[in-house]
């Protein structure tokens, strides 16, 4: 059976100021019916946003934003085991800081449970260890570690679910006559070390390390697709009926 690791962002989890229970139910709908077809993995983002709908502390420093996570992270796992359960599912946890890669003892430690849960059905959900590690808030959404996750737990292909709905030729938020680029083999030093692209309000990664997820598989022969998070339907089609209908598609050298 295929593996493969779904990183979801935080903006398509949350809004604002509270958790978007619509789309959190559309994502499991989704998980469930992908669980038939593969061995799924799912890396989450949202436990800061998630912690911020429970207490007011603002986002201005590491310390309140790994505050905010450690408060979020339970309520974030209540919220799937919650909805999963409507499709007789469950969720388990797993912590990781993009250091533990660094350790073959340490990712051999978390490849047998993961193994293990996926044996047993059980839907691994995997988020930074934001009070150890700090780099998907600093650095970005857990985009690189969804993409270590990939790797190293001897996924297929790694799924990005985004608020932008490809990889476009231009930034569409400034540029209207940008359009989504379907297919990319090879990534330029001048694409990945861009540091223009910002991302979104919630979303802590923008474009810029996506295409370091998806430059790190495509070394490795590892493909990465990358859709939207709001409508499923591309990702969805992709997956299940192995037709591409939109987003982009970053393939590895075989
Ligand atoms: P997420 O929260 O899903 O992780 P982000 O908001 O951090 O996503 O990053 C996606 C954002 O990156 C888009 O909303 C878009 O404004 C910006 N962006 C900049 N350049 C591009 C590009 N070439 N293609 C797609 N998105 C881009």
């Amino acid at each position: 059976m295929k593996r493969v690791v779904i990183k979801v962002g935080s903006h398509v989890l949350s809004d604002e100021s509270s958790i978007n229970q619509n789309r959190i139910d559309n994502l499991c709908k989704f998980l469930s019916e992908l669980s038939d077809k593969f061995e799924v993995i799912l890396v989450s983002s949202g436990a800061i946003s998630a912690g911020q709908t429970k207490f007011n502390l603002p986002r201005t420093s590491v310390v309140n934003k790994q505050i905010l996570s450690s408060l979020g992270q339970p309520y974030l796992m209540e919220i799937y085991s919650k909805t999963l359960s409507k499709y007789n599912k469950l969720a388990a946890q797993i912590l990781l800081t993009a250091g533990d890669f660094d350790s073959r003892k340490i990712t051999n430690h978390a490849k047998n449970v993961i193994n293990g849960l996926l044996e047993n059905k059980i839907l691994p959900i995997i988020n930074e260890n934001d009070a150890t590690g700090i780099s998907e808030i600093v650095y970005g959404d857990n985009d690189r570690l969804s993409s270590a996750v990939a790797h190293y737990f001897d996924a297929d292909l790694l799924v990005i679910l985004s608020d932008i709905d490809g990889y476009y030729t231009a930034d569409p938020s400034l540029d209207k006559s940008a359009t989504i680029r379907p297919l990319v083999t090879v990534l330029s030093d001048e694409e990945l070390n861009k540091t223009s692209y910002t991302g979104s309000k919630h979303g802590t990664g923008g474009i810029t390390t996506k295409l370091l997820a998806a430059d790190f598989l495509m070394k490795k022969g590892k493909d990465m697709f990358l859709a939207s998070g709001f409508d499923l339907k591309v990702a969805r089609e992709f997956l299940l009926n192995s037709n591409q209908i939109g987003g982009t598609i970053f393939k590895g050298k075989r």
